[in-house]
């Protein structure tokens, strides 16, 4: 089957989308990011209405119904499809808009304080993944589109016209611009990705470093140096320990689940019986109420070199500094 791309990931690192595909586990999101993704979905239908109050008409979905009924997601946007010989792309463009009985697509960015200037001066050259989603949006409609990228702090926005090489849209106060990168630089690059996962094999690091503060794989690169020098050894005795290991490690969080599963159930019949104290079935239950523990604040103890800190700083007992970690996709 082929993999199905989303347009909005076209500009990731290729890393990340190889680690992705051999299904290496994601950082989560955690819930302030979640929170932050929200918000600024939320200015982006603020951007849409600046733009209706302005007089423009647009097109607009809220979920997608192709992409419900096919996976069950729920995602906001018009469907688009992309069909390669390797690979498939689905993107969902946040609004269309109608210009003279015709419609284009638009894009709504909300940037920050920092970045919105940003994009003001340096445009798609320094938000690449901006412009390879965009590449893609404008394939799949095969027309140039609008851009708007609205300020969250000002409500501010920077209006532009992409990749219209004939001269289509003709809207006053709109720059016109074209992306720093091709359709088919994307298509090349992701049929590398698609034979990197085939060999099994994570490429080099597309961006750099700055841009990696925000990827979900990028603990990967962490120890990149170390997977460089890396062999694959076969000696029966290794292999061995090596079954061993992940059978352990599987038993291990099966474990921990099922002791999770039950610690539930025996605290709660603590608590809603009232007997806090009991026996049942070769365990014992000792439930003392809800607690907290103090705890000191290591930030008190670090201030540099202080004697505080120098007289309670131990050197601890010698350890092995390893990392050992199940391999996915194999
Ligand atoms: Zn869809």
């Amino acid at each position: 089957m082929k993999t199905v791309y989303r347009m909005s990931e076209a500009g990731e690192c290729i890393r990340a989308l190889v680690a992705r595909k051999l299904e290496y586990e994601p950082i989560p999101e955690s819930p302030d990011s979640l929170e932050a993704l929200e918000h600024y979905s939320r200015c982006e239908d603020i951007a849409a209405w600046q733009m209706t109050d302005k007089g423009h008409v647009l097109q607009h979905e809220a979920v997608c119904p192709i992409c419900r009924e096919r996976t069950g997601e729920f995602r906001n946007g018009i469907h688009v499809e992309l069909s390669e010989a390797l690979f498939d792309q689905v993107g969902h463009l946040d609004r269309r808009i109608y210009i003279d009985e015709e419609t284009f697509p638009v894009e709504i960015k909300s940037l920050g304080r920092f970045t919105w200037p940003k994009f003001q001066k340096e445009q798609f050259d320094d938000f690449m993944g901006y412009a390879a989603q965009e590449a893609c949006y404008l394939k799949a409609e095969g027309k140039p589109g609008i851009y708007w990228v609205m300020n969250r702090d000002t409500g501010r926005s920077l209006k532009y016209i992409v990749n219209d090489f004939e001269n289509r849209i003709n809207l006053p106060g709109f720059e016109r611009v074209t992306l720093p990168i091709t359709y088919e630089q994307i298509v090349e690059k992701l049929n590398s990705v698609e034979i990197y996962a085939q060999e099994n094999e994570l490429p080099e690091v597309e961006y750099e470093e700055d841009k990696c503060r925000y990827c979900r794989f990028r603990y990967l690169c962490a120890d990149m140096k170390e997977e460089e020098v890396s062999q694959e050894l076969n000696a029966p005795g290794l292999l061995e320990a090596a079954k061993l290991y992940r059978e352990g490690n599987d038993q291990r969080k099966q474990g921990e689940d099922k002791v999770d599963f039950a610690k539930d159930i025996l605290i709660k019949y603590a608590k809603s019986s009232e007997i806090s104290k009991y026996r049942v079935g070769g365990v014992s239950v000792s439930y003392r109420g809800q607690k907290t523990k103090e705890y000191l604040d290591s930030a008190l103890l670090k201030v540099e070199n202080s004697e505080l800190y120098q007289r309670y700083l131990k050197q601890s007992r010698p350890y092995e500094d390893v990392s050992i970690r199940v391999l996915k996709g194999d």
